[in-house]
């Protein structure tokens, strides 16, 4: 219950200084609060207008959007928010909301997870229940009862083929950076509940056909790649020789979409090793307590098929600082991740090798960084022009082409990464495609195509990525952790 009274003060303060920002916050928060969503939503626009980038303002309004059944206005007030880097969580939880009440279970799913991924106080099992479709469970430990019985496993975990990622995802209706995620993963034998010890591996094992030859640019990156994991099993004799042990792994961070998975794959490739990709937030069962299970099959999986790249990607949500997880549960979670990755330095795990990507590097737990684990940071930088043209040749070498000046398109696609960059190309292809079916014949790709389709295209927030890479890192970098990432932080403004 609000009181009335206090209502009317508060309303008569803000009256007096209509600019306090957190005065009208207050207000506009009481409103929601207390169910007057009219109000509330009319003291959140106004609120807005002083400060349009406050993400609680943003976050607030769309939760009393929300509340009226208006979902698509409440994904466009989260549209700005969930597109910068280390937004709140809160943010997803209610775009899940607002997606599920447009029906787009997968996507709201998918808000929900990385909401409860990055702060399991968020968990809601109301609406969690109504993600699954079935009855409320407890967060922990799971329910006997796999959740209908023997129902398809829980949609809360689609395979996220366009995943955006914890940290910069992009709302509403812009594509993400198209993840090459994982297929869903298969639901394990003995069902989603406490099963048999022995789960079903949550991931695939891929035979990788890319090579470096396919990732353009990234020299310095892939020379990384090359000393850490490549020559140790090439020549094995001569880092003997100069008493260098292989072994521990490397952690790929960068803007959404600047080709980690891309990079790690054909890493893969190049040494003929088997590929696993991991979505971590995919064997995170919050939900059913079977993520040791998980986890455990997924390296034992890896064991099996040596030479094996095990990528992990989205490691930030695994280990998202330990000390911001609340329950012990979680802890214990990143406890056995760091036992296994320990584990597989050891002999018996020769052959394993361990790759990680993310985006927000600065959520890594440095228990994560320790040698033999993700001993090396690797920057995947954004794409300079140069690269960018070469990029874009690659995307395009099996496309029929006509005279084209990538130089140019690289010219115009300023702060575009691969990721932007295939969608563009796809974008192309498909006019051209139809452009063929009506002549009837095979029209060639051109620079304007592509430069057409680059209009269409908004880029992934890379200025916005560097700009909270900033933040985090100038004040961290004693041990000269982020010096890669410096040169690209001094030309900020
Ligand atoms: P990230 O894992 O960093 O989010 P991805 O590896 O998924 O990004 O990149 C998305 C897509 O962009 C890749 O599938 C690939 O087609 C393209 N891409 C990115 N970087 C490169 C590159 N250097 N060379 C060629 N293609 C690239």
């Amino acid at each position: 219950m609000v009181d009335e009274a206090a209502l009317n003060a508060l309303r008569e303060a803000a009256r007096l200084s209509p600019d306090n920002l957190p005065l009208r916050r207050h207000l506009a928060d009481l409103l929601l609060a207390a169910g007057r969503l009219a109000e509330a939503e009319a003291e959140y626009q106004a609120t807005l207008l002083l400060a349009p980038g406050d993400p609680g303002t943003g976050i607030g309004l769309a939760e009393t959007f929300v509340r009226q059944g208006k979902n698509g206005a409440a994904m466009a007030a989260l549209d700005r928010i969930l597109a910068t880097p280390g937004y709140p969580p809160k943010a997803s939880v209610i775009a899940a909301r607002a997606l599920l009440g447009d029906g787009d279970l997968q996507a709201a799913a998918r808000h929900y997870r990385d909401a409860i991924v990055r702060d399991p106080a968020l968990a809601d099992p109301e609406l969690a229940a109504r993600l699954t479709g079935s009855a409320p469970e407890p967060a922990y430990p799971g329910p006997a009862t796999p959740p209908g019985g023997g129902a398809p496993g829980p949609t809360y975990y689609p395979g996220p083929a366009a995943y955006p990622g914890p940290a910069t995802p992009s709302g509403g209706g812009t594509p993400g950076p198209a993840y090459p995620g994982p297929a869903a993963p298969p639901q394990p034998a003995g069902g989603w509940g406490h099963g048999p010890a022995s789960a079903e591996p949550t991931a695939e094992v891929e035979r990788a056909r890319t090579t470096f030859a396919d990732v353009a640019g990234m020299d310095s990156v892939k020379e990384a790649l090359r000393m850490k994991l490549l020559l140790p099993i090439q020549q094995p004799e001569l880092f003997k020789a100069f008493g260098k042990r292989s072994g521990g792994g490397m952690l790929l961070y960068g803007p959404p979409g600047s080709g980690k998975t891309h990079l790690a794959r054909a890493t893969a490739g190049e040494l003929g090793a088997a590929f696993i990709n991991v979505g971590l937030a995919d064997i995170l069962d919050m939900w059913t307590g079977s993520s040791e299970r998980n986890l455990r099959a997924t390296f034992d999986l890896a064991r099996r098929n040596r030479p094996c790249i095990l990528f992990f990607d989205e490691v930030d949500a695994l280990a998202a600082r330990r000390s911001d997880m609340r329950q012990a549960h979680s802890r214990q979670i990143v406890n056995q991740f760091l036992a296994e990755l320990d584990g597989v330095d050891q002999h018996a795990n020769e052959g394993v090798l361990v790759l990680a990507a993310t985006n927000a590097p600065w959520y890594v737990d440095v228990a994560f960084r320790r040698p033999g684990r993700f001993d090396q940071l690797v920057f995947v930088p954004p794409p300079d022009a140069t690269a960018r043209a070469a990029i874009l040749f690659l995307l395009c070498r099996d496309k029929p082409l006509g005279e084209v000046d990538f130089a140019q398109v690289a010219k115009a696609t300023e702060g575009f990464v691969g990721a932007d960059l295939k969608g563009l190309v796809d974008r192309a292809v498909e006019a051209k495609l139809h452009e063929s079916i009506r002549a009837g014949r095979p029209v060639p790709l051109g620079t304007w195509d592509l430069m057409t389709a680059a209009q269409t295209i908004r880029p992934t927030a890379v200025r916005e990525w560097l700009g909270t890479a900033r933040n985090y890192v100038l004040h961290s970098n004693e041990s000269g952790v982020w010096d890669e990432l410096l040169p690209w932080l001094r030309d900020l403004r």
